[in-house]
């Protein structure tokens, strides 16, 4: 008996679930075909973690060890819903694990969001990740602008308006993101978070790193550091908030210190705001003007609540940095309301709440937009184990031949990539790097990455 599997999605997540079930204790054989919508394969880890977090970005060292190992079979450039539906699926593989994560960004219902200038952050992202999908240009026509939210992503999308685009030069970001952010008047930066500093979602590196920046000053205010006992528990009991609280407290000393002195000030300032609540995006159709929040107030139990007091801030853009969401899939169940696969442990559950024949799900199209790349292995196993004890309800495929898929795809006019053509697209973006003494120069542009990849 041979499982053939097909996975969509060739994230982490996916190549974390092919590796788990080609490496897991079983009484069958195994074959895998990843789908992947992009020419290039990694997904958030290419398209998301931002240029200049090499570290993070590592991760595709290890993915890349998996994938190249040869014993999983790679189509990019495929979407699932139209260049391969569900029913083809059905005919060719016993089973199937969607791996899409969340790319969209979470709604925001406040008056003023649909203004221009008002952005989501994915998009943002995914502009200076140099996602092939997205515009090559974007509007950094702003000088003060705000960012809402106080997860990591708010972090990003703020550190890298805020940085000097020279000092993204080491990173593999695409030409036209440097120039973009070279041409960017930004001055004043404000993050708004609607609880306090203890209640964070950011991580301690994320937060540090911003004091770091080069000719960058940070500005906190005073009037968000009086904790409550809520706070104060956080401090106590949680590593990562301890650390946060003594990162915020070497910088209000530091103001302190440079309030005193004569040091030169910084051309750019990032503002952290807290207890800040989102009203109101100001503005008409020809753009903002200002951001308008409620202050709020500790409750006591690390919530907070309005105090009836507005605030405004003037800015010319705002950054939604709220969390992200997924998207629904052709013929698959979806979860309108948190943005996932509604499933049990990665086996899809119908309307019904009843558990879909082959078809699974992993990574945050699975369990939400929370957590970091590592928590998807994990989240594999789970879904991994179910497969493979479900093997009594697996499909019946009527061609399970691996040749039925690239004559499928051929027929359909699909020009599809590989993993060898994953390295020579590779390879060329190196190779782009070399004259600049840069790692790499990410290619942007679809035509180009799937001619570079077919070697046409
Ligand atoms: P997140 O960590 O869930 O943070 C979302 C933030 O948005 C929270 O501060 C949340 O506040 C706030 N928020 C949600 N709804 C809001 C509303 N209606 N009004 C105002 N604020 C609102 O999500 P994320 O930043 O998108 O990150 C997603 C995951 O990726 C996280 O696990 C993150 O750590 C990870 N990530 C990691 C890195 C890294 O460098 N390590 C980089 C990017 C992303 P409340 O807490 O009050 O709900």
């Amino acid at each position: 008996m041979k499982l053939r599997l097909a996975i969509v999605g060739a994230g982490p997540a996916g190549i974390y679930a092919a590796d788990i079930l080609l490496k897991y204790e079983r009484s069958f054989d195994v074959s895998i075909d990843l789908f992947e919508q992009l020419p290039a394969p990694y997904g958030l880890v290419r398209y998301g973690v931002a240029p200049d977090h090499p570290r993070i970005k590592g991760v595709i060292g290890a993915l890349r060890d998996i994938v190249d190992r040869g014993d999983i079979r790679i189509f990019g450039n495929v979407l699932y819903g139209r260049d391969i539906t569900l029913d083809d699926l059905k005919k060719h593989y016993h089973a199937v694990i969607f791996s899409t994560g969340a790319v969209r960004d979470a709604g925001l219902d406040i008056p003023g969001v649909d203004l221009p200038g008002s952005f989501g952050a994915a998009e943002f992202v995914s502009w200076y990740d140099g996602h092939p999908d997205y515009p090559r240009t974007w509007p950094l026509t702003a000088q003060s602008v705000a960012v809402l939210g106080n997860g990591n992503v708010a972090l990003d999308v703020a550190r890298i308006l805020a940085k000097h685009p020279d000092d993204l030069l080491p990173t593999d970001i695409p030409d036209n993101v440097y120039e973009g952010l070279v041409a960017s008047p930004v001055t004043d930066v404000h993050v708004f978070g609607r609880r306090g500093p203890m209640q964070v979602k950011f991580t301690p590196l994320e937060l540090r790193e911003l004091g770091e920046l080069r000719d960058v000053e940070m500005v906190l205010h005073e009037e968000d550091f009086h904790y409550d006992e809520a706070s104060r528990r956080a401090i106590e009991s949680n590593k990562q908030v301890f650390v946060i609280d003594k990162v915020f407290t070497k910088w209000r000393e530091r103001a302190a210190e440079q309030a005193q002195g004569e040091a030169a000030p910084a051309s750019r300032r990032l503002h952290l705001h807290f207890y800040a609540k989102p009203v109101e995006i100001v503005g008409d159709e020809n753009g903002i003007t200002s951001y308008r929040y409620e202050r709020t107030e500790p409750d006591g139990s690390g919530g907070v609540r309005g105090t009836g007091e507005i605030r405004e801030v003037p800015v010319q853009a705002v950054y939604r940095a709220i969390g992200y969401f997924g998207s629904p899939l052709d013929g698959i169940p979806f979860d309108d309301e948190r943005g996932v696969i509604p499933n049990h442990e990665g086996q899809v559950l119908n309307h019904h709440n009843e558990v879909v024949s082959g078809v699974y799900a992993t990574g945050w199209i699975k369990r939400g937009p929370v957590g970091l790349i590592g928590h998807t292995k994990s989240d594999a196993m789970e879904t991994i184990s179910h497969l493979i004890n479900d093997q009594g309800s697996w499909w019946d495929p009527v061609d399970p031949s691996p040749e039925a898929i690239p004559q499928l795809l051929a027929e359909r006019g699909v020009s599809w990539t590989d993993l060898d053509g994953w390295h020579r697209l590779d390879e060329h973006e190196v190779a782009l790097g070399v004259p600049h003494e840069r790692a790499r120069i990410k290619v942007v542009d679809r035509d180009v990455m799937v001619r570079v990849s077919r070697g046409e």
